[in-house]
């Protein structure tokens, strides 16, 4: 079986893989190949990582091969985590997945601001594409990154930082793969801190309307999970941040009492949960990071997934759409308006909020935005179908889709979308004049 994404509707196949072990070798291979592209975690849903070769759900499509194309992965680089607790940050490989990095970094009693959904994503993919979690005084995972090594074009090392590149940093961080290989990455870091997850249900969309912004901004993180088949939502999920877990070396356990919030058993309508709950109606809560107010880790809260859990299955595809917060509710209702449409093709939706940044490429670049979610069930011809019926409905509210996500709106819509898109687009040309690092995603969506 060939190489393919978490989905499996992207095939990788178009160039030779590389595990390069130093930084040497992987210079070495970015110097001698045409072109090259970076395989993080492999999770994203369109053929973002892909050198060539578009969604191919069956495995039939053509895929131009060239020998002189590689991908590479930094699964096997040689990079040590380094914390510099003076000025607050952590060092790591662009390939290390936020599992291991949290994990490394609770140990050591410090934390990240959020997460996404699962920590098998690796840092360097999950910021190249704005991967976001949600919380209102959140900003998406990238707006962490405060310095990052680059392996560029020509397989010179560059280093970039947030304090002395200034906006040339702020169009690096979420650059699509396409200004080389992100091989360390520097963040900032927060003291670790304990959460109490809680579960509400059947929130009356009516309700929601209402009190959109008190309810998300309800907690630390806050999610709702609607399926779309009644006026309501079916879950709301609320991250509460509860206390500070203790010094250096202390993160384990310091700090781990629960905290009465004084929670009511119903809000807005909507009914505390009895028992831990998954998004999706019925299927078995072994995975998910603990709920029903019991305390834990930041990191053990903040992702829905946990970090030794088996991801689900890959039997799904994916869509995401951000419109800026002030046009939230009547763009959630437009979805709604939908639903008839696309209600019995889903797994689950779920809507977050990211707040603004300053990052070109970022989806929330100059606005706080919300992002409305599908899962869908895997069947590629009802979703293409779909798809373009719902970015019409967003297409009043300034809507961004997700860079690493399935989307149909068309390169002139998306690029007429990103006010620094031009700046980003001469970047990436002095970074790499030949194009190494475009691929057939980048030449569509950014220069085409
Ligand atoms: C089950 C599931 C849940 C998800 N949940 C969320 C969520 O909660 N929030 C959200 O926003 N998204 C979510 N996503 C989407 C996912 O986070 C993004 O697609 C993310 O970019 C995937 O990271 P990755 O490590 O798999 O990178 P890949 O998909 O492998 O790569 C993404 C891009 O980054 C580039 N890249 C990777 N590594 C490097 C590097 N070292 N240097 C330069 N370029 C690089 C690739 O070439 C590609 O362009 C989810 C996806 C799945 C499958």
């Amino acid at each position: 079986m060939s190489l393919r994404n978490w989905s499996e509707n992207i095939r990788f196949e178009s160039g030779t893989l590389h595990t390069p072990r130093t930084l040497e070798a992987l210079q070495e291979i970015v110097r001698r190949s045409r072109k090259v592209r970076v395989l993080g975690a492999r999770h994203s849903f369109n053929d973002a990582a892909a050198i060539d070769g578009q969604v191919d759900v069956d495995g039939t499509q053509e895929v131009t091969r060239e020998a002189s194309w590689a991908y590479v992965s930094l699964e096997g680089l040689d990079a040590p985590v380094a914390f510099d607790h003076e000025r607050g940050t952590v060092t790591c490989s662009g390939g290390i997945t936020y599992g291991e990095l949290c994990t490394r970094m609770h140990a050591e009693g410090v934390a990240l601001h959020n997460t996404a959904s699962l920590p098998h994503i690796t840092v360097a993919g999950a910021c190249s594409t704005a991967t976001h979690g949600s919380g209102d005084s959140n900003g998406n995972l990238a707006t962490a990154v405060v310095g990052l090594e680059i392996v560029r074009a020509d397989g010179e090392l560059k280093t970039l930082n947030l304090e002395e590149d200034g906006e040339i940093f702020e169009g690096s961080v979420v650059a699509l793969g396409g200004l080389g290989v992100v091989t360390r990455m520097t963040l900032a870091m927060l003291p670790a801190f304990s959460m109490q997850q809680y579960v509400y249900e059947d929130l009356p969309s009516a309700a929601l309307y209402e009190n959109f912004d008190e309810i998300m901004s309800g907690a630390y993180s806050v999610s709702l999970f609607p399926d779309w088949q009644e006026d309501k939502v079916n879950q709301v999920w609320f991250k509460h941040r509860t206390g500070l877990m203790g010094g250096s070396g202390s993160g384990e356990q310091a700090g781990l009492e629960p905290v009465d919030l004084g929670l009511p058993s119903e809000l807005y309508g909507a009914k505390a949960a009895a028992t831990d709950l998954h998004p999706v109606p019925g299927l078995s809560t072994e995975g998910l990071t603990v709920q029903m107010g019991v305390p834990g880790a930041w990191h053990d809260r903040l992702h829905h997934f946990q970090i030794d859990s088996t991801p689900a299955s890959g039997d799904e595809l994916q869509t995401e759409y951000f419109v800026p917060r002030r046009h939230a509710v009547p763009a959630v209702q437009a979805v709604e308006g939908l639903r008839d449409r696309f209600k019995d093709m889903l797994w689950i939706s779920e809507i977050r909020t990211v707040a603004a940044d300053r990052l070109w490429l970022s989806q929330s670049y100059g606005t706080p935005t919300v992002g409305i979610h599908f899962s869908w069930r895997k069947n590629w011809a009802a979703v293409r179908e779909v798809m373009p019926l719902v970015e019409e409905a967003l297409a009043p509210f300034e809507v961004r889709p997700h860079w690493g996500k399935l989307f149909t709106m068309s390169p002139e819509a998306v690029q007429a979308a990103y006010p620094r898109l031009a700046d980003y687009k001469a970047l990436q040309r002095s970074m790499d004049p030949k194009g190494k690092f475009r691929n057939g995603y980048l030449d569509r969506f950014v220069f085409g």
